[in-house]
């Protein structure tokens, strides 16, 4: 096995051993992504000399006989979604592509204080929006087990450089399936924590009732490691909950007995690729031979996450997007060459319809330099879909509208927390699909909003009820991952990664990894 093969946790026994380096373990990576990410392209930015100044100062604390923090040395990956004040934090967006933070995340605090080297910040949909990395204004990451195929999304960067072996573990967002899907899709394990477990402090919002930030890695034992390190209260986070962190790493491994998985038949509904559902049954078997028992469930509301994710989402995307004005943060119109734009833009108004007419007043109604500003700005900072989500989000939330829209989801929202409330009086986890499909075409869906949105069906339901999922790969159909997603109560993370790592004893699809040209 090479270096990179092994697991964040074999090599932190190497590391805690002296059979290996801090230094060394990151040059490894550094090589691994040089060789690797033209084709891949999980990073925006690799901080080589900023990683092997901190392994070289983890290593020369261990030689000291220091006690270091519990990762020891270990490479992490950051979605670039994370302010880090030594890092510029670009949300893959042009509108951010100067921005540096004038503070660290707490998630960011945590890692350096567990002794976590930051080796880079990878790729991402622009503010987290997608599920295909495709609209990062800085070109798609690519599957690292087809190139041709996306890497998932929004956190395709994140599960690409841990399935190609570049770095053992990385940090993704999850608003509506972010770390779990493109996990799936590429073959590696990713946990989403209930929202309130880890704190946002520092987290650029794209959702706020929404977003939670969590660990990929190879396995349920490397997520374990993560998630003890940047879960917990935090008062800068007022959603963050105060309750205690449980030793994720010491219970690991202690197997569950008695386990009651929900199938919910929902999930296995027309539109799920035969393979993927093949896979899926498959893995249930796994767990009946360890002596769980399976429960079929209905979670009826399911069908209508999709779209009340994306009334809820794009809502508070918007309101969360308006501190992106060129002057609070920020892009801003080279403001000379805006007023030929404005002019361009008047003379095309003029030669327009008649129903332009009633654009023009309006935008004369707002036509100061300012908003011109403001307009320009975010004009040209945007990228279409973060501009589509801001114009529904905008729609769904105006006056008129507010109630048949938002308020209406908000009440679908409910009744979505209420199933699970439900099921989970009769199951332990509810196990099922990712996504229905393995990792599709890069261009494939592009020009087809509402087939993308589509992708989300089996992972918005966990945001908009607030519970943790997780997701582990549970076999191949071509050469392509597919991933087996199990949901647990509120706070039930331990149950989550003891059940996933029962799994990994049994099978060897963690550990598979693609062959890179
Ligand atoms: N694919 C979903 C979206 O486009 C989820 C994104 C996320 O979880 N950040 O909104």
């Amino acid at each position: 096995m090479t270096l990179l093969e092994k697991t964040a946790t074999e090599l932190l026994a190497d590391l805690a051993a002296g059979r290996l380096s801090s230094a060394e373990l990151v040059r490894a990576c550094l090589e691994q992504i040089e060789r690797h990410d033209g084709a891949v392209h999980a990073f925006l930015r690799v901080d080589s000399e900023r990683a092997l100044a901190q392994a070289k100062a983890i290593d020369e604390r261990r030689a000291r006989g220091d006690k270091l923090g519990p990762l020891g040395g270990l490479p992490v990956a950051i979605k670039d979604l994370l302010c880090d004040r030594d890092e510029l934090c670009t949300c893959g967006s042009r509108m951010l592509e100067n921005f540096r933070p004038p503070y660290d995340a707490a998630v960011i605090e945590k890692i350096k204080a567990a002794d976590g080297v930051l080796l880079g910040r990878t790729n991402l949909d622009e503010f987290a929006m997608g599920g295909s990395t495709e609209n990062s204004a800085f070109g798609p990451t690519c599957n690292p087990w087809d190139t041709t195929r996306i890497a998932g999304g929004s956190s395709g960067g994140a599960a690409a450089c841990v399935a190609a072996r570049m770095v053992p573990l990385s940090i993704g967002t999850d608003t509506g399936g972010s770390i779990r899907q493109p996990a799936g899709l590429c073959g590696v394990t990713g946990l989403k924590p209930t929202y309130g477990r880890v704190s946002r402090y520092g987290l650029v919002a794209f959702a706020s009732s929404l977003d939670q930030i969590g660990p990929l890695a190879q396995s349920a034992e490397d997520a374990a490691l993560l998630l003890e390190v940047i879960a917990g209260h935090d008062p800068r986070d007022s959603t963050s909950v105060p309750k205690e962190v449980p030793a994720y790493s010491k219970s690991v491994n202690k197997p569950l007995a008695g386990l009651r998985l929900g199938i919910a038949r929902e999930h296995f509904a027309a539109g799920l690729d035969a393979e993927v559902e093949r896979a899926v049954r498959e893995a249930i078997k796994v767990y009946q031979s360890l002596g769980a028992k399976v429960v079929d469930i209905s979670l009826p509301h399911g069908k209508y996450g999709v779209a009340c994710y994306y009334v809820i989402a794009p809502s508070e995307a918007s309101s969360n997007l308006a501190r992106y004005d060129g002057v609070h943060y920020g892009h801003r119109t080279d403001v000379r060459i805006m007023s030929e734009a404005l002019e361009a833009e008047r003379a095309a108004l003029e030669h327009g319809s008649a129903g332009r007419a009633a654009a023009e007043a309006a935008v004369a109604q707002l036509d100061t330099p300012l908003v011109r500003m403001y307009r320009q700005s975010r004009a040209e900072g945007f990228g279409p879909e973060v501009k589509r989500r801001i114009m529904l989000g905008t729609y769904a939330l105006s006056a008129g509208y507010y109630d048949a829209y938002y308020l209406k989801a908000l009440k679908v929202r409910r009744l979505i927390r209420q199933d699970y409330d439900t099921a989970f009086k009769d199951v332990d986890l509810i196990v099922g699909p990712v996504t229905s499909t393995p990792a599709f075409k890069i261009g494939e869906k592009s020009d087809d909003p509402l087939a993308m949105y589509l992708v989300d069906l089996y992972t918005v339901s966990a945001n908009l009820a607030g519970v943790g999922g997780i997701v582990v790969p549970c076999g191949q159909s071509n050469g392509l991952p597919i991933g087996l997603q199990l949901q647990a109560p509120p706070f039930e993370e331990e149950r989550l990664l003891r059940a996933a790592a029962m799994y990994q004893r049994e099978t060897d699809w963690h550990r598979r990894a693609p062959t890179l040209a």
